[in-house]
């Protein structure tokens, strides 16, 4: 299946028979000018899949956007994210409904639970994910979301849900980028059919001058960032990149034009740890200076 994918549309088919493309455009932090601008030009760039949530305050620029493009609603794939406030049964349903009022449509082509605990000392997590879990189910029988996963879900948060839940999560959201591969979660993942996305799949900037980066970016005759998110699609990770500019809207979809030798992925996927952005589902968040 991975070597079929060719370009950024092109999908992989999830658990439940979804078709979800092979990359996304990450919204966080892309509409800060307060206007749809940026989302407008990554539709100009060719992206149709959108990677917001409640907590980044762009669904509503999303849905502008795509209104303006007059592109038929049905060719993006939106997804969206449960933010830790709104956790609950009751507030899950609740949510979504504001979900889908900032994106003026009728349903959502994937949602996810942002994070399994609201704080790290949070003890009744497993009940609260199971709580929100349900809600999901039954929005998902009733059509209004296509695939429900998870996100920042590690292995024993991930089997409380697998014990107990109706519908399989389809897909988990995880930072991944070189410098943090989440080896035993992906794997993880991959053992229960749960498709893997990568968060800030190029570390923010954080690794793009990590010495073996500069060194295979310089080998292949690319980007360091087309390093980082070839380095995802090649292990058949979906990476939803953000960027401000047309150039690297169009830059980090190029990535399909060379292939990271094996040899070369095992290092990416060995070196050292690298550009962790400080945050842990299970920890206090860690500031860097
Ligand atoms: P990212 O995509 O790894 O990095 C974005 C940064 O890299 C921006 O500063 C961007 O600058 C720059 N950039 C983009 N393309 C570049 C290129 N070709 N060369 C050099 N620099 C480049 O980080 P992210 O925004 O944190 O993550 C991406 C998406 O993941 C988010 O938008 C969001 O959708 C999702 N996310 C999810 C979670 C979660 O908890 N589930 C957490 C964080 C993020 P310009 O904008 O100036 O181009």
């Amino acid at each position: 299946m991975e070597n079929k994918i060719k370009d950024i549309n092109d999908c992989y088919t999830l658990n439940n028979g979804v078709k979800i493309p092979c990359v996304a455009y990450g919204t966080y932090k892309a509409a800060d000018g307060k206007s749809a601008e940026i989302i407008r030009t990554a539709i100009e760039a060719g992206y149709r899949y959108f990677d917001t949530a409640a907590f980044y305050h762009t669904e509503e620029y999303l849905a502008e956007a795509i209104k303006e493009s007059g592109i038929p609603r049905e060719e993006f794939f939106i997804a969206s994210k449960l933010w830790k406030d709104d956790m609950g049964y009751e507030e899950t349903k609740k949510a979504f409904a504001e979900t889908l009022r900032n994106l003026q449509t009728d349903y959502v082509d994937l949602y996810l639970i942002h994070w399994p605990l609201p704080a790290p000392d949070y003890k009744d997590w497993k009940r609260l994910d199971l709580d929100c879990w349900r809600a999901m189910e039954e929005l998902y029988e009733e059509g209004k979301i296509k695939a429900i996963g998870l996100s920042n879900f590690l292995p024993h948060h991930i089997e409380n849900i697998l014990e107990h839940c109706k519908i399989k999560p389809a897909v988990n959201q995880l930072e991944i980028h070189p410098g943090y591969s989440q080896e035993a979660a992906v794997r993880y993942c991959e053992e229960h059919d749960i498709r893997v996305q990568a968060w800030s799949p190029i570390g923010r900037q954080r690794v793009l001058k990590e010495e073996l980066v500069v060194e295979l970016a310089e080998k292949y005759h690319v980007s360091p960032a087309q390093i980082c998110l070839r380095y995802s699609v090649q292990r058949g990770i979906i990476p939803l990149p953000k960027s401000s500019s047309m150039e690297r809207m169009i830059q980090n979809q190029d990535l399909f034009s060379f292939e990271i030798e094996k040899e070369d992925m095992y290092r990416l996927e060995t070196m050292p740890q690298a550009g962790w952005s400080g945050e842990h589902p299970d920890r206090e968040r860690v500031y860097f200076e």
